[in-house]
């Protein structure tokens, strides 16, 4: 459920029509609906309700303050990757409490950052990272939380490059590994270990891969209950996929936390009060959020249509790197026109800069809005200035009122930090 709909042929995002928002912003844009981020905050809240729980948002699929904001102050924490959504995570109050730390090549200076923080836990994901850990940790006279990410080997039939949890991917233990390195990490005198997890993937849309990873992990934790090494978090990461409209329809978080809390019920872990940790974040942003862009022109190939954006591969690279499909709307809907396969592509000087491939289209003409759909998560965060373009602006909706909550970069802004070599 999402708060993007047609009134009168005009597409609104919430109570504010998208028109308005492109007249006074300008094109292109991201609009995120803040009811719709809360909404599926709260679906995804109520799904665990009966178990011990913690949601940690994945910061990366956007990342945007005023959107970490809402959710924080919903109760998420947060699930960071780097030094600087740490940053973002304090800068809008996320208690360190509510915040784990995930990623494959933590530096020391973020994990210092972190450790001062207070963080909850550290995922690690390598027995070198677990010694700097216990170091550093020694060095600021603290006990490092530490949670082992483990590569449980399942095929979470998922795109390739956003599968994480298959044995030749380089994410996590490997899960033979997995309980001598428990033991190693018990004797390390800086470190408290506490937590077991795992993240297969992303845009994951069958419920298999994350029953069969919870059954491998719930395995392992009883390995280690045997050696006397209780865990209290159980970290499923994140992963739940979204109808990106192309015919795969994921499961509902309900029905995805009905699975994995069959799993639980019966286990030590959950006859312990054992917390389970949560990541997601494509599912709580991806379809709160719509780029806006504008047609610049329109082409008739000798095999093809093109409708040529003001916005492209730059702004939103999923199309270019996962063949993702994207629906396209008009802003302002015609009824009666007929609709041809289209090309929707974007300015930049790459032949797979595209948005839209072959897609059944009504006609476009110069200066017509449209919005690509579910860009709330991956979309701006992995946006680039190639061809030295400005990042677009985001905007937030808040029922009958929008703000611009990260302006457009300006190209003076660009070349800021560039300077000609020195003369001598
Ligand atoms: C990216 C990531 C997530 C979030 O994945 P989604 O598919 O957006 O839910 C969660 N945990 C980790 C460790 C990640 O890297």
């Amino acid at each position: 459920m999402d708060h993007f709909f047609y009134r009168e042929n005009r597409l609104f995002c919430e109570q504010v029509p998208l028109d308005q928002i492109a007249q006074a912003v300008g094109t292109p844009f991201y609009c995120y609906s803040e009811a719709t981020l809360r909404h599926h905050f709260e679906v995804f809240e109520e799904a665990f309700a009966s178990f011990p729980h913690l949601i940690c948002y994945s910061v990366k699929a956007n990342s945007n303050l005023a959107v970490l904001d809402a959710l924080v102050r919903q109760g998420a924490g947060f699930d960071i990757v780097s030094g600087g959504e740490l940053a973002r995570a304090q800068r809008v109050g996320c208690p360190p409490e509510r915040i784990v730390f995930s990623g494959v090549g933590k530096t020391a200076t973020e994990m210092r950052a972190a450790l001062e923080y207070g963080v909850l836990l550290f995922n690690v994901e390598s027995r070198d990272e677990l010694h700097r850990l216990n170091g550093l940790a020694g060095q600021l006279r603290r006990k490092a939380p530490v949670a082992l990410r483990i590569n449980p080997d399942v095929d979470p039939q998922t795109h390739p490059h956003i599968s994480t949890g298959l044995r030749r991917n380089k994410f996590g233990i490997p899960y033979r590994q997995a309980l001598d390195l428990y033991r190693e990490a018990a004797r390390l005198p800086h470190l408290e270990v506490l937590g077991l997890d795992c993240h297969i993937g992303s845009q994951l849309t069958a419920l298999e891969p994350f029953v069969d990873a919870s059954r491998r992990v719930l395995l392992l934790l009883k390995g280690l209950e045997r050696e006397g090494i209780l865990l209290r978090y159980l970290d499923l990461g994140g992963g739940l996929g979204i109808p990106y409209e192309d015919g795969r329809m994921p499961p509902h978080p309900g029905i995805y936390a009905g699975a994995l809390l069959a799993e639980l019920a019966t286990s030590p872990f959950a006859k312990r009060h054992g917390t389970l940790i949560l990541e997601p974040g494509r599912v709580i942003a991806g379809n709160a959020g719509v780029l806006v862009a504008r047609v610049e022109y329109v082409k008739e190939g000798e095999e093809k249509l093109f409708v040529i954006l003001d916005a492209g591969m730059n702004d939103l690279i999923r199309p270019a790197l996962y063949n993702a499909y994207h629906t396209i709307l008009p802003v302002a809907r015609r009824f009666g026109q007929e609709e041809r396969l289209t090309e929707v592509v974007g300015p930049i000087c790459e032949s797979g800069d595209f948005l839209a491939h072959d897609r059944l289209l009504p006609p476009f003409q110069e200066g017509d809005l449209l919005v690509v759909r579910s860009a709330g998560a991956y979309g701006f965060t992995m946006s680039s200035n190639y061809n030295t373009r400005p990042r677009v602006a985001e905007v937030m909706v808040r029922g009958d009122r929008f703000a611009v909550v990260r302006r457009r970069e300006t190209i003076d802004q660009l070349m800021e930090n560039e300077s000609l070599f020195p003369v001598p």
